[in-house]
């Protein structure tokens, strides 16, 4: 694992994407269950061609950066609603709807107007983190009782990932 700083992670990032690498990230807090500094926020990139790790670490929840690696990692357009409506995704993506997300939303929404903390993962087939690895995941972890819960997709689950972190965003 390298450490650099966010600046350096954001440039890599967009590298990566103009030569064509194929990368993920995850912002990590102390109350995840993939922590692994339990006093600090990382953001983690992981290269999937060569497995190697870059991070970066913050003492405060690093929002605004957060949303800017998800930017990059998914598009400039990632949260906006017009861009995720149910016209522009594939019939992989419908047929892949499952009920897991549907308790995930439910959950979020319980949570956002109880006003207590959650947050969420979006795991790749080839994630570090990924309990079941070859299948995309969404993960859900409700911070105030430490359960998380999991969707797990055959295709990449662009839109149920928007309509949850635009919930995420909107805190
Ligand atoms: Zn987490
Ligand atoms: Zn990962």
């Amino acid at each position: 694992m390298n450490h650099i700083s966010f600046a350096a992670l954001a440039d890599k990032a967009a590298e990566l994407n103009q030569t064509g690498g194929k990368w993920h990230f995850h912002m990590i807090g102390p109350a995840c269950i993939f922590s692994r500094r339990k006093n600090e926020y990382e953001i983690i990139i992981e290269i999937e061609s060569t497995g190697k790790e870059f991070a970066c670490r913050f003492s405060e929840k690093p929002i605004s950066e957060t949303r800017q690696m998800a930017e990059l990692c998914y598009g400039p357009g990632f949260l906006n609603d017009e861009e995720n409506s149910d016209d522009t995704i594939t019939a992989d993506q419908k047929a892949d709807q499952n009920e897991a997300f549907g308790k995930i939303m439910d959950r979020a929404r319980a949570c956002c107007a109880a006003g207590t903390a959650w947050h969420n993962h979006h795991l790749f087939p080839e994630c570090i983190f990924n309990p079941q690895r070859g299948k995309h995941s969404i993960v859900f972890e409700d911070e105030t009782s430490g359960e998380a819960l999991y969707a797990y997709y055959e295709h990449d689950p662009v839109k149920d990932l928007a309509e949850l972190e635009a919930l995420f965003f909107a805190k």
